[in-house]
């Protein structure tokens, strides 16, 4: 019998589920060994039977808790699906104003109609069993993570800095130009793309699980940037956990 698989999203632009339905496209055969019981963005079956349950977008109110903790009931593989799930991501930056200011400025006379807290990613409420990081996620990451749970093995997620990927590019460093980038402390695997068209990461990837923090910040400092410089480059996708590597 295939394992049974669902998708979730809370608060997101869905973008990473697209990249899913994108993928399927080129590994149809993936459906030959999974079977995909809900899928709001691509089917209207509503199957709650899954063993496996993809969650895409942050938390961003009490009631998605609920939610959230139901999923997590049900499912014996939860798997945070984006920067959104995994980080907070985009979602968090209101994390950084009143949150009353923020309502208003986005619903007006409405405010107090619409339900809101601080942001915070889907391993702050529950239990994240794997991750796919990214904004959005990469086709090929997303069959590869699937194809490991499948065989009960760790996803290849790689946990090594972006700066990797960037050498291996032959690409000159962006703080020789007097730009600057969070691929020393950023997680790496998407090719390092930014960098490789002349753009700062800012870190869609999460940090490494070990970041350098010292390094970083003498880095910054031989190129005449102070740690406020980086916060800046971390709000984009990291205003949730910010603090923890600029003080
Ligand atoms: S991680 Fe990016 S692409 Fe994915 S849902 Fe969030 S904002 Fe959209
Ligand atoms: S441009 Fe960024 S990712 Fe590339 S080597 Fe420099 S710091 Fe590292
Ligand atoms: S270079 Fe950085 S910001 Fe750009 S896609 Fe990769 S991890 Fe994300």
């Amino acid at each position: 019998m295939k394992p049974k698989a669902a998708f979730f999203d809370f608060t997101c632009c869905e973008g990473c589920q697209l990249t899913v339905v994108d993928s399927l496209q080129t590994h149809l055969d993936l459906l030959d060994v999974v079977e995909i019981v809900q899928f709001r963005e691509a089917i209207s079956e509503r199957g709650e039977d899954y063993a496996v349950a993809f969650v895409e977008g942050s938390i961003t109110r009490e009631s998605d808790e609920a939610r959230l903790k139901k999923i997590r009931e049900q499912a014996a593989v939860l798997v945070a699906l984006g920067a959104c799930a995994h980080l907070g991501g985009v979602n968090a930056i209101k994390n950084l104003a009143p949150l009353d200011d923020v309502r208003r400025y986005v619903y007006g006379d409405q405010a107090e109609w619409y339900a809101t807290y601080a942001t915070r990613p889907v391993s702050a409420v529950v239990k994240v069993d794997a991750f796919i990081p990214g904004c959005p996620i990469d086709r090929e990451e997303f069959i590869a993570v699937v194809k490991a749970l499948l065989r009960g093995k760790k996803p290849p997620i790689p946990d090594y800095p972006m700066c990797m990927d960037c050498k291996m590019k032959e690409n000159v460093c962006l703080f020789d130009k007097g730009s600057y980038c969070l691929g020393p402390i950023t997680r790496a695997g998407c090719g390092a793309i930014c960098p490789s068209f002349g753009v700062g990461c800012e870190g869609c990837r999460g940090l490494i699980s070990n970041p350098n923090r010292e390094s970083m910040l003498n880095v910054l400092a031989e190129h005449g940037l102070t740690p406020q410089d980086m916060a800046m480059q971390m709000t984009m996708f990291g205003a949730y956990d910010a603090s923890q590597i600029v003080k």
